[in-house]
């Protein structure tokens, strides 16, 4: 049996576990004991020495709706990326445990990505001090190779994306897609039209969905709204990026496709000076991760498991890298850019592609979510195990 026990944190990785509703009961029974995973909400907001078979995390989150979610592990770093910090979200976990529920949802429970674009647009309007640039790309791994989701699947699969660039966190990704969003409308479009790309590009779209990894990142610029005469207005970009080449921002330059230039350093939001206004960038990125679970035995899956296997733990070893540093010596983790081999972020795409989003002053929130099925209870504990690990 284990115990999950929430208590609260403030630190810059945030660990959630989300227990989703059994098949057969459509809700979470506390104390399930077929489950053999026991919820222990006396330790609600309280911190004690975990024994051998509990566990402590930022929340424990149970049940169907996905406000609560967005609520309590999603809006505090979507409101970051709004202030100018790099902030990412993951869902972890086996497939049918919820990720793409808590994620994306359905339309009666928006899920994390559409309630934070909402969120963005309400708080946009809420700053009328300021003016912003939106751009979003959407993009899949899958056996280490990268597509462009907002590109026709014809041109995306054949010409899979190349992470180019040198040390640390200058890099670009190319070809990429960049569309410049205006609206909430626009955004649902852009993602729309991902999906769509996405199922097209595959010939079994469940099997797909939980082997490869997908990325929706919005890249946010904004600066002090001025008087209008400075003659940098001229080059605000009105249309979306094409062919890999990459729309200038508010700065006036070109933003590398992930580029650890717009990432945030220890002493707060990246400016950028132009024409007298600073243009802070930042970049939030939403992923759902490929399924934890173990690959079966078929010769292709034995080869794509051990990609995401690869990429799975090389991401825990990064954030349980991170999260370990920024806890006891922040000043270190500045240095990553420039001492690379301490955090493995090379081993795989994923993380080489997210290591400016994840390095100097990132905020992290990782959904590590749970069946509760009795025959999951192997995948339900390793899961677990990842939570640990990386907390
Ligand atoms: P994953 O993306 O991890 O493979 P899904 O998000 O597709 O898993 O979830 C599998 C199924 O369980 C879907 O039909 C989904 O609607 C349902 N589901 C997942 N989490 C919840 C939840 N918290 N409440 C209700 N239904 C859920
Ligand atoms: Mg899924």
């Amino acid at each position: 049996k284990t115990s999950l026990r929430d208590h609260g944190s403030e630190d810059k990785v945030m660990v959630s576990v989300r227990i989703r509703p059994t098949d057969s009961t459509s809700a979470w029974i506390p104390n399930a004991h077929e489950a053999g995973i026991k919820l222990d909400p006396t330790f609600v907001g309280r911190t004690t020495a975990p024994s051998s078979s509990s566990f402590n995390f930022d929340a424990v989150l149970t049940g169907t709706p996905n406000k609560p979610i967005y609520t309590t592990v999603g809006r505090s770093h979507v409101h970051a990326a709004m202030e100018g910090y790099n902030a990412v979200i993951f869902a972890y976990g086996q497939t049918a445990s919820g990720k793409t529920f808590t994620l994306s949802g359905d339309e009666d429970e928006p899920g994390i990505i559409p309630r934070s674009m909402k969120d963005v647009f309400g708080f946009i309007k809420r700053t009328p001090t300021r003016e912003y640039l939106l751009r979003c790309s959407y993009l899949e791994i899958y056996n280490e190779n990268i597509h462009d989701l907002l590109a026709p699947p014809s041109i995306a699969a054949a010409n899979p994306v190349q992470i180019q660039g040198g040390n640390g966190n200058d890099l670009i990704l190319t070809p990429l897609r960049e569309e410049v969003v205006t609206s909430l409308k626009g955004v649902k479009e852009v993602l729309k039209r991902g999906e769509s790309n996405r199922r097209t590009a595959c010939t079994d779209w469940n099997d797909r969905s939980s082997r490869s990894h997908s990325v929706f990142r919005l890249v946010i610029e904004s600066r002090e709204r001025g008087s209008g005469s400075s003659d940098d207005d001229d080059d605000r970009p009105v249309t979306p990026m094409m062919n890999g080449r990459h729309t200038p921002g508010l700065g006036g330059r070109h933003t590398p496709g992930l580029s650890g230039r717009q990432t945030p350093g220890l002493g707060g939001p990246k400016l950028q000076a132009r024409g007298g206004r600073s243009v802070q960038t930042s970049v939030l990125s939403l992923i759902d991760l490929a399924g934890s679970e173990r690959a079966t035995s078929d010769k292709e899956r034995t080869k794509e498991g051990k990609y995401i296997n690869t990429s799975l733990l090389t991401l825990g070893t990064v954030i349980a890298t991170l999260a370990d540093n920024s806890a006891k010596k922040k000043a270190y983790a500045d240095c990553y850019s420039d001492a690379p081999d301490h955090v493995p972020f090379r081993n795989s795409k994923l993380t080489r592609l997210l290591q400016p989003s994840l390095s100097g002053n990132a905020r992290i929130s990782v959904i590590c979510t749970i069946n509760p099925d009795p025959s999951a209870i192997g995948e339900s504990t390793s899961t677990l195990l990842f939570a640990k690990r990386i907390k």
